[in-house]
């Protein structure tokens, strides 16, 4: 399985195991918020910790993690040009396989300049996109993402993720990947499997976007158990929890 999705700076070492032991083989860890984020320095250090500290402390149980580095709306420093500077030298680095998670948190003018900076960049550098969408005004919020993606960048290159039941009848219009975060508070593994009977399997990845919020680190393989529960056939359930993941980061 993939866990397409996941902050695992804000994880314990012992995460990492319970995932490897429920089947878990690889996961996407996505730059966010972790702290304040008041200066360059602190980010590109965050972006610095994903790619080294927490991809040994998963490698050492047996997770394989790669990166998504970004600038994430809720982690824009007055000096975020230094860091839109440093991207394409992470973005080159062997284990990062998107630019991410970037967005729209409340569609501030700065948070639409970097977003389309952060587009551009990846639309020339043909790389993968992990677009957030956020828990506030999710909708409205979601309508104004999805209109900058499209006249932005190339569909194909975009995971558009925390889809629920408020924006998946929008985002099932676009030629764009799917990220189905289940989480508390955010979509449960039996809201999954409705979701997955009524949409089917062919564009959805599952995550468990872990952070410091509440979080489940067996989301997909939970998922997953339900999905075969609900009758779903071996080779749809092996879509949505691994191969359209594979495919999407080249994983
Ligand atoms: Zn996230």
């Amino acid at each position: 399985m993939i866990d397409a999705h996941v902050h695992a700076d804000t994880r314990p070492y012992e995460d990492f195991e319970k995932m490897a032991v429920a089947g878990v083989e690889k996961a996407v860890s996505c730059a966010h918020d972790p702290l304040r984020m008041s200066t360059s320095d602190v980010v590109l250090d965050h972006i610095n910790r994903i790619l080294k500290n927490d991809t040994k402390r998963a490698a050492e149980n047996g997770l394989k993690l790669y990166a998504a580095v970004g600038i994430h709306p809720r982690s824009i420093s007055k000096d975020w040009e230094t860091v839109l500077n440093e991207l394409p030298y992470f973005l080159e680095k062997e284990n990062v396989v998107a630019v991410g998670e970037i967005g729209l948190e409340t569609t501030s003018n700065i948070e639409k300049e970097v977003f389309k900076k952060q587009l551009q960049l990846a639309d020339n550098m043909n790389m993968k996109v992990v677009v957030h969408t956020p828990r506030q005004n999710k909708y409205e919020v979601a309508r104004v993402t999805s209109s900058i993606l499209e006249e932005m960048i190339n569909p194909s290159l975009v995971q558009l993720d925390h889809v629920d039941n408020s924006i998946v009848d929008m985002a099932v219009e676009h030629d764009w990947n799917l990220g189905l975060t289940v989480q508390p508070l955010k979509v449960t593994p039996d809201e999954a499997v409705s979701m997955l009977k009524e949409y089917g399997v062919d564009r959805f990845v599952l995550d468990s976007d872990m952070s410091s919020s509440p979080s489940d680190p067996l989301s997909v393989p939970k998922t997953v158990h339900k999905m075969k529960l609900a009758g779903f056939e071996d080779s749809e359930i092996k879509k949505v929890s691994h191969s359209n993941a594979a495919e999407f980061y080249g994983i």
